[in-house]
């Protein structure tokens, strides 16, 4: 895998599923893409101005999962597991055909996704991967919630959540993408308060929401037969969201995160607050041959968990 260079997936994939939010049945195709095309979705279901490219500037909404859409009003949802396990992959440019609005949620985590990522392969192009460095700390809030990005060599998350239950309550982690072993984040669920799912179902959403493929937390009970997948499920599926949502930036990102409580609409304000906002607190950057002996002698390319 090359950390220098571009990659697209070696074979065309194939897979379907439900959409969490809209119940529909959606079938989706994965298509290597030529260099610095990025990750673009196609909805096959319209015939023109049907491409919606997966950049921040895209993101309509963000209530419960992130929405792109294109100046054509075409959207796609829930986007942001595929978007993960593309990054965790190392893929840059693939094209995602789909025929519905919405990315089957498959198991809620991003683990299927590798899975399909791992059986399609990845290939090497020759275009070299452009990172964005973080050169000075920007910091963002609202209200009680709080986001900020510091330099460093690697893409890194410290994450803290709140919640007024027992059982999730304030986990925190902290994971760097580079260095650590990625399986208990790939592996985390998305999750919801039983009292919520009512709520949830009453403004359109969650209709394809079930124990398959969410955590579900009533009072100091997990209702799922078999638990948590690992301890600390709760909050390693915030970091895999924000790091689906920050792959929108068009780039990968060399900082290091620490969000308190925050979610896709924050995510996604702190991107815009960053390329828009801090255009001088940032430099796009390349790596050449010569360098990545300096880098990965200080672990850079070591410790990636998926062999994809
Ligand atoms: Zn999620």
């Amino acid at each position: 895998m090359s950390k220098i260079y571009q990659n697209t997936i070696r074979n065309v994939v194939t897979f379907k599923g439900n959409g969490l939010h809209s119940g529909k049945n959606t079938n989706v195709k994965l298509i290597p893409a030529i260099e610095n095309e990025g990750i673009n979705f196609k909805r096959i279901d319209f015939n023109e101005n049907n491409t919606i490219k997966a950049d921040y500037k895209n993101v309509s909404s963000a209530t419960l999962c992130t929405t792109l859409e294109n100046k054509f009003g075409r959207k796609v949802s829930t986007v942001e597991h595929l978007l993960a396990a593309l990054y965790i992959c190392d893929i840059d440019n693939v094209t995602i055909e789909i025929d519905n609005e919405e990315i089957p949620i498959l198991d809620g985590s991003s683990k299927e996704f590798i899975n399909i990522l791992k059986n399609a392969g990845i290939k090497k192009q020759t275009a070299r991967k452009k990172y964005l460095k973080i050169l000075k700390r920007i910091e963002y809030q609202d209200k009680d919630k709080k986001i900020s990005i510091e330099p460093s060599s690697t893409f890194e998350v410290d994450f803290e959540l709140h919640y007024n239950n027992k059982i999730i309550g304030n986990q925190r982690n902290k994971i760097n993408f580079t260095k650590d072993n990625l399986e208990n984040l790939i592996e985390s669920r998305t999750f919801c308060l039983y009292e919520d799912i009512e709520k949830i179902k009453n403004i359109g959403l969650a209709q394809g929401g079930s124990l398959d493929n969410a955590i579900v937390v009533k009072d100091e009970k997990i209702l799922n037969v078999n638990g948590l997948r690992n301890k600390k499920e709760f909050v390693n599926h915030k970091i895999l969201d924000l790091a689906g949502d920050f792959i929108l930036a068009g780039y990968n990102i060399l900082g290091k995160v620490e969000c308190y409580k925050g979610g896709h609409e924050f995510s996604n304000l702190f991107l815009r607050e960053i390329l828009d906002k801090n255009k001088h607190n940032f430099e796009i950057i390349e790596f050449k041959e010569k360098e990545t002996k300096k880098i990965s002698q200080k672990g850079y390319f070591t410790g990636l968990a998926v062999n994809a």
